[in-house]
């Protein structure tokens, strides 16, 4: 822990972490920061300083979208020279994309955007909300013995685990243990000490100045392949008006059913213009499109390989790139390369 000029935001969106029960109703009602310091007295033992800001009406991160992402974005923006790092309170549901959005709109981030929220509400007597809050708050305050932050990234922290924002995906509905980042390893893991795995943590060997990306074009859609999918359900999703970008979730190493109708279904899409990513459906590995036949045949049809990407990340890349305005070919460059760190290439 820093004792220094350190100096942290938490920014309260809303989700469970900070709700109370209503004494009266039983409801889970969003309770305010002033009521959060009440439940958290351990917030003023920290020996740097912790301000605070909330979205003007919490939202359940079911509710979250571009827009929520972009007053995000520009809070982060806004206070960034004052703080040495923030803390991001967020519903657990759509964590995993908002942690993946962000990591593409803030970029060259020299200081810490982590985020946490929990499965029980703070104004709970067995929240997890307390350990995921305070030990967030630890991590964005904790500096390499150069003084520079530990942690340069969008990160999501959850039950003992820090882990990088885009390759987050949110696996249980009820257990603390929520989040998992398969297909990369955990940049710190806590339990009496904080150990962080530096040689996961990204740094920016030339510090450029932060990018900021607020244009997020939202044409996209998820197509998840399932035994018995109908053509109609697939063209009527590829033929959807305005549709730029498709998550196709296939099976196993990216394959999908060999049908004549599916395959024309989908070149008739790409030569569309339309940038469909094949991700599998499988928690953690690859795609790898050379391996069977029912993968080839999807590469042939201009289907582009997300390699081990999220759906989470593959989603909000493809609206990230054609936020900004980009080319096809330019959209289908930017999804078979690592932008920061959403992707292990071979
Ligand atoms: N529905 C809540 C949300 O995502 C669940 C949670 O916070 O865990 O906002």
């Amino acid at each position: 822990m820093s004792t220094d000029n350190t100096s942290i935001l938490l920014v309260y969106t809303g989700g469970t972490i900070g709700m109370i029960e209503n004494p009266v109703t039983g409801a889970l009602e969003n309770f305010s920061f002033a009521q959060l310091k009440k439940h958290v007295p351990e917030l003023q033992k920290f020996s740097f300083n912790i301000d605070s800001c909330q979205f003007d009406k919490p939202m359940d991160s079911s509710d979250m979208d571009a827009k929520a992402w972009r007053r995000l974005v520009d809070i982060i923006v806004q206070n960034y020279d004052r703080y040495t790092g923030f803390v991001v309170l967020h519903g657990t549901d759509t964590m995993a994309f908002t942690a993946s959005a962000l990591s593409f709109m803030l970029r060259g981030l020299t200081k810490p955007v982590i985020l946490t929220g929990s499965q029980l509400p703070i104004g709970v007597i067995r929240t997890d909300g307390k350990e995921n809050l305070l030990t967030s708050l630890e991590i964005a305050a904790a500096h390499r013995p150069d003084g520079e932050p530990m942690v340069q990234e969008v990160c999501v922290y959850f039950e003992n685990k820090l882990m990088r924002g885009n390759r987050t995906t949110k696996l249980n509905a009820e257990d603390f243990n929520a989040f998992r980042s398969y297909n990369y390893p955990d940049l710190a893991t806590v339990g009496i000490h904080i150990r962080y795995n530096q040689n996961a943590i990204h740094y920016d060997e030339v510090k450029t100045p932060l990018e900021v990306h607020t244009e997020m074009d939202t044409s996209v859609a998820i197509l998840k392949l399932f035994p018995g999918i109908q053509e109609m359900v697939v063209s009527s999703v590829l033929s959807i008006e305005g549709l730029k970008g498709v998550v196709l979730e296939t099976y196993g190493s990216g394959n999908a059913p060999r049908k004549d109708w599916l395959i024309d279904c989908l070149s008739e899409a790409t030569r569309r213009g339309v940038v469909i990513v094949n991700v599998t459906q499988c928690k953690s590995g690859m795609v790898d499109m050379d391996r069977y036949e029912t993968g080839y045949q999807l590469k042939s049809a201009g289907v582009l390989s997300g390699y081990d990407i999220t759906t989470e990340a593959a989603l909000t890349k493809l609206m990230f790139l054609f936020g900004q305005g980009l080319s096809v070919e330019e959209v289908r460059q930017g999804m078979m390369h690592s932008i920061v760190g959403e992707i292990s290439m071979l």
